[in-house]
């Protein structure tokens, strides 16, 4: 008999999706070791679909982003990586280089919690190298206000302290709570429009497999700069701004696809 555990997962190169298929895997594969939820399926999903609206790249807006994305993770008090079961499917040894790069732990903090999760994104990302990571002893966890249930805990030495929070993927209830008790809230959203991208202090919308690898290359850039100049890259940009730039981007692509769907098809008959 076939399980879903059988389904071949090889993809051709040649496959024009061959990248994002790659990635689908991964978040199957996840699922499978229980680090990434059901929902996280359908969330991937979601993000699949705005990243075709993006052209599958990162646009100049996010790279600008990401640019006072990491300039404020650097002039931080207490910067903290906030991971989720699919951030950590997807990217799990970006994750562990960007945390050493900016010194900012990583905090296992999920929406969706099942007995063993935290243990295999834990397992996941120490296979990846992290020699720290929080959000593990759940006996010795403390509440944030604004939140019911147990979405409401934190680590009291991770995003409790925190300054300013890396919140790949988050929920916008959560983005919301956080921002509400007074953290800079980092997000990564293929949705510009999210409650999360809204949110956010610094929304970066682009796709998590492409931000993280530019994130560091950046971060090792800024590294050693000034604290002034990183300042001047944070007071320069104007988040909502680069959200409205972003939504003109996905117009601007949609209208010149609608303009190439079919050429394809009449060249070809
Ligand atoms: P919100 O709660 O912020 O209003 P939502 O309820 O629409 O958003 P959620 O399921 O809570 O969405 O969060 C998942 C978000 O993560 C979606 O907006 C989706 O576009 C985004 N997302 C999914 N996969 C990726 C990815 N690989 N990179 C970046 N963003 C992604
Ligand atoms: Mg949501």
């Amino acid at each position: 008999m076939t399980t879903n555990n059988d389904q071949d997962h090889d993809v051709p190169k040649d496959h024009p999706r061959s990248e994002s298929l790659k990635y689908r895997h991964k978040i199957i594969e996840g699922m499978k070791t229980l680090v990434v939820a059901e929902a996280g399926l359908i969330a991937h999903g979601r993000g699949e679909c705005f990243d075709y609206m993006l052209g599958e790249k990162t646009s100049m807006t996010a790279k600008e982003a990401i640019k006072a994305a990491v300039a404020l993770l650097l002039t931080a008090t207490h910067a903290i990586i906030s991971v989720n079961g699919n951030t950590a499917a997807l990217c799990p040894n970006e994750l562990v280089e960007l945390s050493e790069i900016i010194n900012a732990p990583l905090e296992i903090n999920l929406f969706y919690r099942k007995e063993g999760r935290i243990e295999a994104i834990k397992n996941l990302l120490q296979g990846a190298g992290a020699k720290k990571i929080l959000g593990l002893d759940e006996q010795n966890m403390v509440e944030i206000e604004e939140l019911s249930s147990n979405r409401r805990n934190v680590d009291p030495n991770g995003i409790k302290i925190a300054d300013v929070v890396f919140v790949p993927l988050e929920d916008g209830d959560r983005t919301e709570a956080l921002k509400k008790i007074g953290k800079k809230i980092v997000a990564v959203d293929l949705n510009p429009i999210s409650r999360t991208s809204l949110w956010a202090d610094i929304t970066i919308v682009d796709n998590i497999i492409r931000v993280l690898p530019e994130m560091i290359k950046v971060a090792k850039k800024l590294k050693n700069a000034d604290e002034k100049d990183l300042k001047n890259i944070i007071e320069r940009f104007d988040n909502k701004k680069n959200i409205q730039l972003t939504l003109d981007t996905i117009i601007k692509y949609t209208k010149q696809q609608k303009k190439d769907a079919f050429i394809k098809l009449r060249n070809s008959i």
